[in-house]
């Protein structure tokens, strides 16, 4: 017990600079569920250097799924978008690092997936707009209200990773 409080102490001491701090939340919807994707998606934004700090499954609501697409209410779309965004399980996680709220954008690729490039999940593993795989913030006011909405302050994790130090300057 000794040995492990003196451990946690030492990773509280470290402080993390704001880069590192920068939060984005993320979503594999159900179809990125479904289709056997979680793995592919959490690999790449691991290997890229970015922290999980949160992460479970979770099946949404009707009326949750309502919550989190709050600004796309009136389109025509709203009513099948939240259908499908409470029609199964979704992972729902917060990264943390360095410019991870633009780069998780970059990583996701268009809106459409037939606009998206090669390269990013949406371009690699999807055609329709209606079931693009995966969620992102769109920047750090609504990274900072998906994180509240989905996550309570306590299942989101400060921790130091060995790593880091090859990551950052
Ligand atoms: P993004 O997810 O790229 O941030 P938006 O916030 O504009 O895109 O839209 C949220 C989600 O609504 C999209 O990911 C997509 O699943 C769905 N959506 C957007 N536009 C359309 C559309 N024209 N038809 C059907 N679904 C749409």
């Amino acid at each position: 017990a000794a040995f492990l409080s003196a451990s946690v102490y030492t990773f509280v001491d470290q402080e993390l600079s704001a880069a590192e701090l920068e939060r984005t939340f993320i979503a594999i919807k159900p179809d990125g569920v479904q289709r056997g994707l979680i793995s592919d998606i959490i690999a790449r934004f691991e290997k890229k250097g970015y922290k999980l700090v949160a992460i479970k499954l979770v099946h949404p609501t009707k009326d949750f799924a309502e919550k989190h697409y709050d600004d796309l209410k009136g389109r025509p779309f709203f009513n099948g978008l939240t259908d499908f965004l409470s029609s199964g399980p979704v992972v729902a996680m917060v990264w943390e690092g360095q410019g991870v709220i633009k780069y998780g954008r970059k990583f996701i690729g268009a809106t459409a997936p037939l606009a998206s490039e090669p390269g990013t999940i949406r371009g690699d593993f999807a055609i329709s707009v209606g079931r693009n795989i995966i969620h992102g913030s769109d920047g750090p006011e609504t990274a900072k209200d998906e994180i509240a909405l989905w996550f309570k302050p306590e299942e989101i994790l400060t921790y130091k990773k060995e790593t880091d130090k090859w990551l950052y300057e």
